[in-house]
C-alpha cells in the first residue's frame, strides 16, 4: 500500500522565466510527469540530490528543487507528491540466470534452496514425497541445495536418493550450478558406470571402490541433464513475464540474462511483443565451443543490437568451474584437504583465444566466467591478445566473478581496462565456500574496495539462482560483508559505503552494458528509470539495507510496479 498521492496539476504555470535553472538539457515544458517533494538520490556527482524531477517521453527533462521545476508542468502534467520519500535510479543486475531461475519455478521443480532445506534428510524427505506422486520412470528434478548449509556437511549421493526413489530417475542441481546429484536410475539412463572417464572440463565423482557416487560436476552434468524431459514451447515466454514482474517489484529496472539458449532469447522476444516485458533486458548468448562462436557470428548481429528494452549483451564463455563444486582453476596451494585438486579449465588457451577472437572480431563484447586465479590469468592472456590483435579501443571485456582477485590480478585488470561482473551477495550466502581455498585467498575474495581504489569498474550481479534476485541482499552484503554460516566479516578492508554499493548497482551496471549515457543516474536526457523506496537508504543503519521495500518502480517514466502486500514483493 503506497501512501504516495497523485493529483492532477492544478497550475498550468507556463512562463519561460520559470524554467529550472539547473540540471537540464532541453527546455523543461509540458512534462508528462513530475515527482516532487522527495529525497532524490541522483548518483550524479554534479547534482547529488534534488527534490523534484520532470519527465517527458520516457526521459528525464530536469532534476532540481520543487520551485525550479514548477514551470515544467502544464495542465495535463501528472504530479506525484513523494511526501519526502527517497528516490533512487532503477537498479541494474548485470549477472543473472533469470531464465533458468524462473523456468525452474514454472516447472514446479523441487525447491532445495536454503532456508527451505537445512539437511540431506530434508531433501530425501522432499524426494520421497514427490516419488509417491510421480508415475514410475518419470523424472524428479530439483535445484538449489548447498552442502555448506547442511548439518551433514557433505554432498548428497545416489545412495541417499536410491532409498526413496528406486524407480524414478532423480536429478538435483546444486545452488552453484556447477554440480548435480543423480540417483542410480538416472546414472543408468545416462550410461555412467565405474568405467566412464571424466569428460574434458568435468568430473564424475567416484567412491573408494571406483563406483560413481552420483555427483557430476561441470561438463559431466550434461550427460544427465540432456535426458530431462523437454519443456513446453511457451515456457521461456512465461518465464520472461515472471522475471519482469519479480525483478521490477524489487527495484531492478535492467537485468542481464547470461548464457541463455536460442529458445530463451525467443521467449524474451515473445514476451516483449505481447507487452509482458516491462523490465529492460540484455540477453547474453552462450559460447561453449569454437563452433558455437562461429554460429553466433553467422547470425550477423552483435552486442548492442536491439532497443532500450531488449537487446543483445555480451557473449558468455566459461573458463573454469565453481567454488561450491571445488572446480575453480587455481595455482598452488590446492583445495584444503584435496592435495591433487587445482580445479578444471574448460578450454585450452589456444581454443579460448580462437573463440574470443571470432566473437570479438564480429563486434561482441566478451564476458568469461573465471573464479580461480589460474583461470582469470588464462582469460586475461586471451583478452590481451585479442585487444592487441584487433586494436580495440573500448571493448569493455568482462571477467565474470573474478572470485580470487589477488593484487597481481587486479593490476592486470586495471592495465587492460577489463571490467568485473562482481557478486556482492556471495560473501553472505556462500562465503563459507571461500574457506576451502585458504586464508590468503579468503582475503582476496570479491575485493570490491580494492577495485575502486585501483580504478577497476565492477558491476554487481546476484547470479540468481545462486543467490536471491533481490538486489538489496547485495547492497547490504557489499556494506557489511558478513558470512551467513559464521557471522564473521570476511575481509573487512573490502567493505563499501552505501554510496559505493549503490553505484555498483546503478552507474557501474550501466557502464558495463555500454549504457551509461542512458541510465545509471538521474540526469536530464537519461531514461526515466527510477524507484521510490520506503526509507532513506543513505542514512539507515547498514543492517536495514537488506530490508528495504520498493514502493514503486518506474521504467521510462511509467509506473510498472507498485508495492501491494508483503506476499507480492517477497524476494526470490
Ligand atoms: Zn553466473
Amino acid at each position: 500500500m503506497s501512501r504516495i498521492s497523485i493529483r492532477p496539476a492544478v497550475l498550468a504555470a507556463f512562463c519561460l522565466a520559470c524554467l529550472p535553472a539547473i540540471a537540464r538539457s532541453a527546455p523543461c515544458l509540458d512534462a508528462d510527469l513530475i515527482v516532487r517533494n522527495g529525497h532524490i538520490v541522483t548518483v550524479d556527482a554534479a547534482h547529488p540530490s534534488a527534490s523534484s524531477m520532470a519527465i517527458r517521453d520516457g526521459k528525464i527533462l530536469a532534476v532540481g528543487s520543487d520551485e525550479e521545476l514548477a514551470g515544467c508542468a502544464s495542465s495535463r502534467t501528472q504530479i506525484v507528491d513523494l511526501q519526502g520519500r527517497t528516490v533512487l535510479p532503477g537498479l541494474i543486475d548485470i549477472h543473472t540466470h533469470s531464465m533458468e531461475w524462473a523456468e525452474g519455478i514454472l516447472r514446479e521443480q523441487l525447491d532445495a534452496t536454503y532456508p527451505n532445506v537445512h539437511s540431506i534428510a530434508d531433501i530425501v524427505a522432499m524426494v520421497r514425497g514427490r516419488a509417491a506422486k510421480t508415475p514410475k520412470g518419470q523424472w524428479i528434478v530439483g535445484a538449489g541445495w548447498d552442502d555448506a548449509k547442511f548439518g551433514e556437511h557433505r554432498y548428497i549421493n545416489r545412495h541417499d536418493l536410491d532409498a526413496v526413489s528406486p524407480e524414478n530417475p532423480v536429478y538435483l542441481e546444486h545452488v552453484s550450478g556447477h554440480l548435480s546429484a543423480a540417483n542410480s536410475a538416472a546414472l543408468k539412463l545416462a550410461g555412467i558406470t565405474s568405467e566412464t572417464p571424466d569428460p574434458n572440463g568435468g568430473v564424475i565423482e567416484k567412491d573408494a571402490q571406483g563406483e560413481p557416487t552420483g555427483i557430476v560436476k561441470d561438463t559431466a552434468m550434461l550427460a544427465v541433464s540432456k535426458l530431462l524431459p523437454p519443456d513446453p514451447p511457451d515456457l521461456p515466454m512465461r518465464a520472461a513475464k515472471l522475471i519482469s514482474e519479480r525483478a521490477l517489484a524489487l527495484g531492478l529496472t535492467t537485468i542481464h540474462d547470461i548464457y541463455i539458449s536460442p529458445d530463451e532469447m525467443r521467449g524474451y522476444q515473445q514476451a516483449y511483443a505481447r507487452g509482458w516485458l516491462k523490465l529492460r533486458v540484455q540477453m547474453s548468448p552462450q559460447i561453449g565451443s569454437i563452433q558455437d562462436a562461429e554460429q553466433l557470428v553467422k547470425m550477423g548481429v552483435h552486442t548492442g543490437y536491439g532497443d532500450d528494452n531488449l537487446k543483445f549483451g555480451a557473449a558468455k564463455m566459461f573458463a573454469d568451474g565453481g567454488m561450491g563444486a571445488r572446480t575453480i582453476a587455481i595455482y598452488p596451494p590446492p583445495v584444503e584437504g584435496e592435495p591433487a585438486n587445482f580445479g578444471v579449465l574448460r578450454w585450452t588457451p589456444a581454443d579460448m583465444q580462437k573463440a574470443h577472437m571470432i566473437a570479438a572480431r564480429a563486434g561482441w563484447q566478451l564476458e568469461t566466467h573465471a573464479i580461480g586465479d589460474r583461470a582469470i590469468d588464462e582469460v586475461l592472456d586471451s583478452y590481451a591478445a585479442v585487444i592487441k590483435e584487433l586494436d580495440l579501443k573500448d571493448p569493455r571485456f568482462r571477467i565474470v566473478h573474478a572470485g580470487i582477485s589477488t593484487p597481481a590480478i587486479q593490476k592486470r585488470l586495471a592495465d587492460l581496462h577489463v571490467l568485473v561482473d562482481g557478486n556482492p551477495p556471495f560473501v553472505y550466502w556462500i562465503g563459507s565456500w571461500f574457506r576451502k581455498y585458504g586464508p590468503e585467498r579468503v582475503r582476496w575474495s570479491y575485493p570490491a574496495k580494492s577495485y575502486i581504489e585501483h580504478g577497476i569498474i565492477e558491476g554487481a550481479g546476484s547470479d540468481v539462482p545462486v543467490t536471491p534476485i533481490s538486489p538489496w541482499w547485495g547492497i547490504w552484503a557489499a556494506v557489511v560483508r558478513k558470512d551467513l554460516a559464521t557471522g564473521e566479516v570476511i575481509a573487512p578492508e573490502e567493505r563499501l559505503t552505501i554510496s559505493e554499493a549503490l553505484r555498483l548497482y546503478t552507474y557501474n551496471g550501466a557502464y558495463v552494458g555500454f549504457e551509461e549515457t542512458k541510465k545509471g543516474s538521474l540526469e536530464p536526457g537519461k531514461l526515466a528509470d527510477f524507484i521510490v523506496v520506503d526509507r532513506d537508504v543513505m542514512s539507515v543503519p547498514s543492517d536495514e539495507l537488506k530490508d528495504v521495500r520498493v514502493l514503486e518502480t518506474y521504467v521510462g517514466g511509467q509506473a510498472v510496479s507498485k508495492y501491494a502486500t508483503p506476499e507480492s514483493s517477497k524476494s526470490n
